[in-house]
């Protein structure tokens, strides 16, 4: 075991992975494909009707019944395993030596009796347009598991597991390269406390290839969330006119993954949204306030930690408020507010600066897809046959259109109350501030995003640098040592000099920084430091990093660099990891790693193709 996994990991105790509790309430709470109706029929169809598991349209029902690929275990071998999401799912670390959970990972072992796997139905609006079904085409779940301590349940899948009805042209696979950042970046979301979804184990086939733009190796992401709803899967649903599936979705996601509206209002009320939430007495407006309270929290965070998921279609957005379905996502290096890091996004719909209002047009797409539902004037007519084929009837769409507008427009100004409050907050705590003024967000938090674009300063680097730097003490703040603690990378063309960028940040330092923090009585630079070392990351998973660790694995056979960079990005808050005397090429490479990004290594950009 990684002697550096700390005590919290190591005093674990979970089940094994045959102990561990399972369910399966997506299939057995909800209609399934009427073609596949039950495991059996699937398990048939292997044999007798094998069309019924490969790409079609899926006209009815939420999931269709399909198992993984199966694979020679010789040629399987499993690259790493996150023990932080071992022990949140409640499996104990040594089960991932197993050969049952060996097997799990790549599809091997199912739970039949416990759970038959499922692949989901959903929709998507791609970078603007209707895309009609997609689903999981290369997800299958295998069931829920409980931890037993926490009482958390998590939904397990296989990502890359084979070809699903929902693979439309594809081959149902994952590369190497995209399960790798999709693996690491899960984990590294979570020790940042963003909400995300989780990564257990990264495997591959020794064996098998997939073609993309190039042969590459095939793997296997074994992943887990509370839930894998998406907007989309409520889009299809509505563009398709089937209420009872849209009713029948809505309800699961009320009861089963928000665990009921009294749960709901409850939590709200504990995090101080109990104003918000008092009066509805709609639960499907409750739904709605929901999942854009959570989506407008997550999307602060990630603003406030630079992270960008680069394809923010409502195929790829949670209802949970997870960060989900991770392609060419980034993390900020010089901070520039129009980085988009996906390739293709030639309109830079998805950079950062348009992440929030791209986030609200989705949420708005759901807005439309639940409108019947919490818009109606009588509720008990959502039960009529009446509703259910025809909808809100001619003579009462006016004022049903009306009520939904107002109600989405009422949700926006929430929206960006919520997503205002988690950003002033959260750049507050990375500025070591303790409290937060309605004034930060344009003021303190606006000028040193200011400082950062027009000096081309690295984004992560900043918080964690000025926690070192001694503001108060006497004669401290010099330009020449704001220089060497800001201005060590390699300075790129058209970027002011190192004289008057250190110049810029001394007058920030002086003139805005420290007085407000005198303002709220926080004068000691060393509790300051430590308040902001422990939301400042050392270590970020950056797309240079990420291109390295592929390249030594996939080229070079290298398989202790996985088991390095996870454990860095596990303890991303950590002064230092190991000590130049204990292993000098492990200390080389976190100097590196959480050092100045390398010139060639800068806002590295991803295309789609995973
Ligand atoms: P993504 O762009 O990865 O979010 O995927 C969009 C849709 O394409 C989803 O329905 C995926 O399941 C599907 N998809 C992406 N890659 C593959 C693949 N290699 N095989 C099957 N389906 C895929
Ligand atoms: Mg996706």
């Amino acid at each position: 075991m990684d002697s550096s996994i700390n005590k919290k990991e190591r005093g674990f105790a979970g089940v094994s992975l045959e102990d561990l509790p399972k369910s399966h309430s997506f299939t057995s709470k909800l209609p399934g494909d009427p073609k596949v109706p039950t495991p059996e029929s699937s398990r048939m169809a292997t044999t007798e009707n094998v069309q019924l598991l490969l790409p079609r349209m899926v006209k009815d029902g939420l999931f269709v019944y399909v198992k993984p690929d199966e694979h020679d275990m010789a040629k399987t071998e499993v690259l790493a395993v996150s023990p932080a999401a071992m022990r949140d799912l409640g499996l104990k670390l040594d089960e991932k030596e197993s050969e049952e959970f060996k097997k799990f990972v790549v599809g091997n072992r199912l739970f039949e009796e416990e759970s038959y796997p499922w692949a989901a139905l959903y929709g998507g609006w791609q970078f603007g347009d209707w895309a009609g079904q997609l689903g999981d085409g290369r997800a299958i779940s295998m069931f829920e598991g409980t931890n037993p301590s926490t009482g958390v349940r998590y939904e397990v899948q296989l990502k890359g597991a084979g070809r699903t009805p929902f693979s439309r042209f594809a081959d149902g696979r994952a590369v190497l390269r995209s399960s790798i950042r999709e693996f690491l970046v899960s984990e590294a979301l979570n020790a940042l406390s963003v909400p995300t979804t989780r990564a257990l184990s990264l495997s591959y086939f020794t064996n098998e290839k997939v073609l993309r733009e190039r042969i590459e190796p095939r793997a296997i992401v074994v992943r887990m969330a509370e839930s894998w709803l998406r907007i989309g899967s409520f889009d299809i649903h509505r563009l398709r006119q089937q209420r009872n599936l849209l009713i029948a979705l809505a309800d699961y996601c009320i009861e089963e993954v928000f665990g009921g509206i009294e749960m709901i209002v409850n939590e709200a009320k504990k995090n101080g949204y109990g104003d918000a939430y008092e009066g509805l007495d709609h639960r499907y407006r409750i739904l709605y306030k929901e999942i854009v309270r959570r989506t407008a929290e997550t999307t602060a965070l990630w603003q406030v930690y630079g992270f960008m998921n680069g394809v923010l279609n409502t195929d790829n957005v949670s209802v949970y408020g997870l960060s989900m379905d991770f392609g060419p996502f980034s993390f900020m290096d010089t901070y520039d507010p129009t980085f988009t890091p996906n390739h293709d996004d030639h309109f830079l719909r998805y950079s950062y600066r348009n992440t929030p209002t791209i986030m609200w047009w989705n949420l708005v797409r759901l807005g439309e897809d639940l409108a019947e539902l919490y818009a109606v004037d009588d509720p008990a007519f959502l039960a009529t046959e009446e509703y259910l084929s025809s909808g809100i009837p001619e003579s009462k769409f006016e004022d049903f259109v009306g009520r939904a507008e107002k109600i989405i427009e009422e949700e926006g100004e929430f929206y960006k109350s919520v997503f205002e409050k988690h950003y002033a907050a959260g750049f507050a705590r990375r500025l070591g501030l303790t409290q937060t003024k309605d004034t930060d967000k344009d003021g303190i938090i606006e000028s040193a995003l200011e400082l950062m674009k027009v000096h081309k300063l690295d984004f992560q680097h900043f918080f964690r640098r000025l926690g070192g730097v001694s503001v108060f003490a006497k004669d401290a703040i010099d330009v020449e040592v704001i220089a060497s603690v800001f201005l060590t990378g390699q300075r790129g063309i058209g970027v002011p000099s190192t004289e008057e960028s250190a110049n810029s940040i001394y007058e920030w330092l002086t003139n805005i920084y420290r007085p407000r923090l005198e303002e709220e009585g926080s004068t000691d630079d060393r509790a300051r430091k430590s308040r902001m070392d422990n939301v400042n990351p050392k270590f970020v998973l950056r797309n240079w990093i990420l291109d390295e660790v592929i390249e030594r694995v996939e080229k070079l056979g290298d398989r202790k660099v996985l088991d390095h960079v996870l454990h860095l990005a596990l303890h991303p808050f950590e002064e230092a990891w190991t000590a130049e005397e204990e292993c000098l090429e492990r200390y080389k490479d976190e100097q590196r790693f959480s050092g100045d990004v390398p010139m060639e290594g800068q806002g590295i950009m991803c295309s789609c193709s995973s």
